[in-house]
């Protein structure tokens, strides 16, 4: 589903990314970690072309990212992004935020966009909240809308970039709890967070990335929490300060 072949990134004369290679197979939910600074955040934004790549390839489901040729608006729309501060539009309802981009981007009328919207904003647990705007809602309540909003375009990934970390702690579980659902439903998942619980509970494979934007680990979960001798220096230290 996603493919990564020596992708490597520059920002002007610093290196972001290494040579990142990996590949997600549909249903697969891979948790990416690793201190900041280390390409995190554009390692998942090169998935979707809001970064460009300098060397290398990145494939969606067959359709080459790297390729100038390729439709960006709609791989965009089949690509479901989650941010760390969830973007909503602050002007909007919860229903408008939920069918803006399905009516836009993928041409639903405005009914079909909304059932779908709803149907989705049910599944998160707030469907009584429909009419209100993004600040009357908690922390948690906004990040379960931005996913729903997410899953209302009918991605076939979803990218989520630290989407539990902005939150107060006591709201970071029911953000996961969505996260562990959509990952049982076989949902293909690339998740940055530090949140290992999570990735011991559902992820399918760790990757470790380090400050100079290297893959330093790419391993199973079992493999990454299980074999602690097998890991990389670097891994070792970031887990002793984070587990
Ligand atoms: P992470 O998400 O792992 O914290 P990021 O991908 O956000 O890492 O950033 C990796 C490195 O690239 C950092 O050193 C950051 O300062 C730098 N960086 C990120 N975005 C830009 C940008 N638009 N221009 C220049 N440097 C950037
Ligand atoms: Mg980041």
């Amino acid at each position: 589903m996603i493919e990564m072949k020596n992708v490597s990134k520059w920002y002007g004369s610093f290196q972001v990314l290494n040579e990142c290679s990996t590949s997600i197979e549909k249903g697969e939910v891979v948790v990416v970690c690793g201190p900041s600074g280390s390409g995190k955040s554009t390692l998942i934004k090169t998935i979707n072309a809001l970064e460009p790549i300098q060397q290398g390839e990145i494939w969606v489901n067959g359709v080459g990212v790297h390729d100038p040729k390729t439709n960006l608006p709609k791989l965009r729309s089949q690509v479901g992004m989650v941010f760390q501060h969830f973007e909503l539009f602050p002007h909007l309802t919860v229903t408008e935020n939920l069918t803006i981009a399905q009516m836009k981007v993928l041409g639903r009328n405005p009914a079909d966009a909304k059932a779908h919207g709803l149907k989705y904003l049910e599944r998160v647990g707030l469907l009584a909240h429909k009419d209100k705007f993004p600040g009357q809602l908690s922390g948690g309540q906004q990040q379960r809308v931005a996913i729903a909003r997410a899953l209302s375009m009918d991605p076939i990934v979803m990218l989520f970039d630290e989407p539990t970390s902005a939150l107060d702690p006591e709201m970071v579980g029911e953000v996961l709890d969505v996260m562990v659902s959509l990952a049982h439903e076989g949902m293909t998942m690339m998740c940055v967070t530090h949140e290992m619980g999570f990735a011991k509970k559902v992820a399918s494979r760790v990757i470790f990335m380090d400050v100079g934007g290297k893959m330093l680990e790419d391993c199973s979960k079992d493999e990454f929490f299980g074999n602690p001798e097998g890991r990389q220096p670097r891994t070792k230290e970031f887990l002793s300060k984070i587990l």
